[in-house]
Order: C-alpha cells, then sequence, then structure tokens
C-alpha cells in the first residue's frame, strides 16, 4: 500500500477534509460531491462522462423505438384475445420479435432510458386494444368481458418484461 498524506481535502472544496477517494480517477471528494454507483463512490466528473457513454440514443432512436413497440406490441395483443392460451407461448416469441427489431432499428446504440421508455410503449400497445373496448363498452362488460381480457392482459405483461430484459440485458 502507498503512503497516504495525512489529510485529504476535497477537489472541489479545498476547505473541507475528507477520506474519500473517488473510485474511479481516484481524486478526494468530499461526502456532498459523492454519488454512490453501483460500484461505489464516484465523484460527479466521472458520474456524468461514464452517462454519457451509457447514453448514446439519439431522439430518432426514441421515436423508432416507441413508434416500433406501440404497433407490434398492439397488433400482438388484438391476437392474443384469439389464440387464447397459447398466449402463454407465443408473448415471449412475439417479446424477442419486437425486441430484435428494435435492437436493428438503433443499431448499437444504447440508453437505459430509452428501454425503459420502449417497455412502457410496449405495455401501452399491448393494453391498448383492452382499453379501447373498455371506452366503446362503457366499462359494461361483465364477467364474460374480463375473461375476454386475460389474455391481452397476461401478453402485455409477458411481453414488456421479455423486450425489456432483451434490451436492457445485452448492453451490460
Ligand atoms: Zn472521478
Ligand atoms: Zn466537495
Amino acid at each position: 500500500m502507498t503512503t497516504e498524506p495525512a489529510t485529504l481535502y476535497c477537489e472541489n472544496h479545498p476547505n473541507v477534509e475528507t477520506t474519500l477517494r473517488c473510485n474511479r480517477c481516484e481524486k478526494p471528494i468530499c461526502a456532498k460531491c459523492a454519488v454512490l454507483t453501483e460500484t461505489g463512490y464516484r465523484c460527479t466528473d466521472c458520474v456524468r462522462s461514464q452517462q454519457k457513454t451509457f447514453d448514446t440514443a439519439t431522439t430518432i432512436d426514441y421515436i423508432l423505438s416507441i413508434s416500433i413497440a406501440v404497433i407490434l406490441a398492439y397488433i400482438g395483443s388484438l391476437l392474443s384475445s384469439r389464440i387464447g392460451f397459447f398466449t402463454i407461448f407465443v408473448a415471449p416469441i412475439a417479446g424477442i420479435v419486437i425486441a430484435e427489431a428494435i435492437r436493428r432499428a438503433i443499431r448499437r446504440r444504447r440508453s437505459k432510458r430509452l428501454f425503459k421508455a420502449t417497455a412502457a410503449a410496449t405495455a401501452l400497445g399491448g393494453i391498448l386494444p383492452v382499453l379501447s373496448i373498455l371506452a366503446l363498452t362503457g366499462l359494461t362488460i361483465g364477467i364474460t368481458g374480463i375473461f375476454f381480457f386475460i389474455w391481452p392482459v397476461v401478453y402485455t405483461v409477458i411481453v414488456t418484461s421479455t423486450v425489456y430484459y432483451r434490451l436492457a440485458g445485452i448492453s451490460l
């Protein structure tokens, strides 16, 4: 171990004594300047520069991903009310198809925020047929109606999580 100077001072606040160092660039930082990340304390500069490299998505990526997710999830949801029980098998495949279509559209760019937005768009697309029928019937669907909605809802849950984990999983 190297000998540490007796007292460290925060690089941003030269009057503040500290024992913390950024675990990336090693500069001394006080408690106010330290940001707790998944890998330990980091200075705000390092956190900022890292967010930039992890968030390379453009506005077009958002538009593309959200449109693809809403449209494909919507089509899948309409199908699921017809195929019923088979939704359990078809929904994960639909999720993979949607995630792959989006990956192709955004190429190698990635962003956690984009993946979350895409998952939300998938959920919206999936639940849209249910909402539109609810709106048309004015909530007077009764028990048979609820039964009809089970599969689109199951589909939406499965497809949304598949899309999110496929997109976010490969980005780590
Ligand atoms: Zn740093
Ligand atoms: Zn400080």
